[in-house]
């Protein structure tokens, strides 16, 4: 009977099975060469055995375990010399692994894939997260060097700023032999606004003042928030006359320029001293002796009366 249902199995493609022993009465039952190895070593007191082997091609795992005598046995078989806990042979299970195999190694493949996947989708995430963690940096950074050069009320550079530029294009003056002017310009009774409009409108004639003057400036030259409201315009490649003449549309601009808040519309004038660095005639001035010009021709303007452009002797 357990052949007939070894045989229905291994049909039906799931395993066969075999009761076998050293000795069988039934020939069919003969161990093969698996199986006898296992008998022997269970009649050595060993309790399983497992291997696998190869068979046109399709690799078979093979399973056996000891067949015991117990105590229901005896009832048919104590008269062929059957003795209680002997080991009286052992039933074999053989199934075919090809299967298992493929799924096995497909079950592989796809947790390599999964983990490559898995891997990669990590990287990317740690390479965005990288990349615009460096991106803000970049814009703080950036936000901090500007925060470091630009007067924060006006927006225009501060003295920082324009000290640094000024050594640069003094020495760069020098080097190529060309001419730098340097326009100090200081509002007219400045403190009269503040007094006459408050502070606030202080301040909003103080933007629109860096703000009207930025328009008059070219490319290359460096407006600077010197002071309260004191302010320097730096001039590469600008020789006197020519400062002089941008002294004075700057002047006219100011004087023009209304500066607007909630209550007033206020007009303000400024006096302002130009001068000029020309390695052909002057030598290289001391950086603070250069402003220091210009700022002595401003206080010239506002001793002739204010609103004017006095160049420096
Ligand atoms: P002068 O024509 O001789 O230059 O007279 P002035 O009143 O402009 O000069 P003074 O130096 O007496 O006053 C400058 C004023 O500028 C005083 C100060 O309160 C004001 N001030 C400086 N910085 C600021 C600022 O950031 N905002 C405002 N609202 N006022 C400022
Ligand atoms: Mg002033
Ligand atoms: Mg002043």
């Amino acid at each position: 009977m357990t052949r007939e249902i070894s045989e229905i199995a291994d049909r039906e493609g799931a395993f066969q099975f075999h009761i076998t022993s050293l000795k069988p009465l039934n020939p069919n039952n003969i161990a093969d060469p698996f199986e006898r190895q296992a008998l022997m070593s269970f009649a050595k007191g060993g309790n399983e055995s497992i291997s696998t082997e190869e068979k046109d091609g399709v690799t078979y795992y093979r399973y056996m375990a000891p067949l015991f005598v117990e105590q229901p046995c005896l009832a048919c078989h104590a008269d062929q010399g059957y003795r209680l806990g002997e080991v009286r042979g052992g039933i074999s299970v053989r199934f075919n692994i090809e299967q298992a195999r493929q799924a096995l190694f497909l079950n592989k493949l796809l947790l390599g894939l999964l983990f490559t996947l898995t891997l990669a989708s990590f990287l990317g995430i740690v390479y965005r997260l990288v990349i615009t963690l460096q991106k803000r940096l970049d814009i703080a950074e950036e936000h901090i060097k500007k925060m470091a050069t630009t007067d924060e009320l006006t927006q225009l550079n501060n003295r920082r700023f324009l000290l640094t530029r000024l050594r640069e294009e003094v020495d760069r003056a020098t080097r190529y032999r060309r001419s730098l002017s340097c326009i100090f310009f200081d509002l007219d009774h400045f403190k009269q606004v503040n007094d006459t409009y408050g502070h606030e409108a202080g301040d909003t004639v103080l933007k629109t003042i860096s703000a009207t003057a930025q328009e008059q400036c070219r490319q290359t030259d460096i407006l600077a928030r010197y002071g309260g409201e004191e302010f320097i315009m730096l001039l590469p490649e600008t020789d006197l006359e020519q400062a002089k003449a941008i002294a004075e549309r700057l002047r006219q601009a100011i004087e023009s320029q209304t500066s607007i808040t909630h209550e007033h519309q206020i007009l303000v004038t400024a006096s302002l001293g130009v001068t000029c660095y020309s390695p052909e005639t002057t030598t290289q001035p001391a950086l603070a002796a250069f402003i220091h010009q210009a700022d002595n021709a401003m206080f010239g303007a506002k001793k002739a009366g204010r609103n004017r452009v006095v160049v420096a002797t």
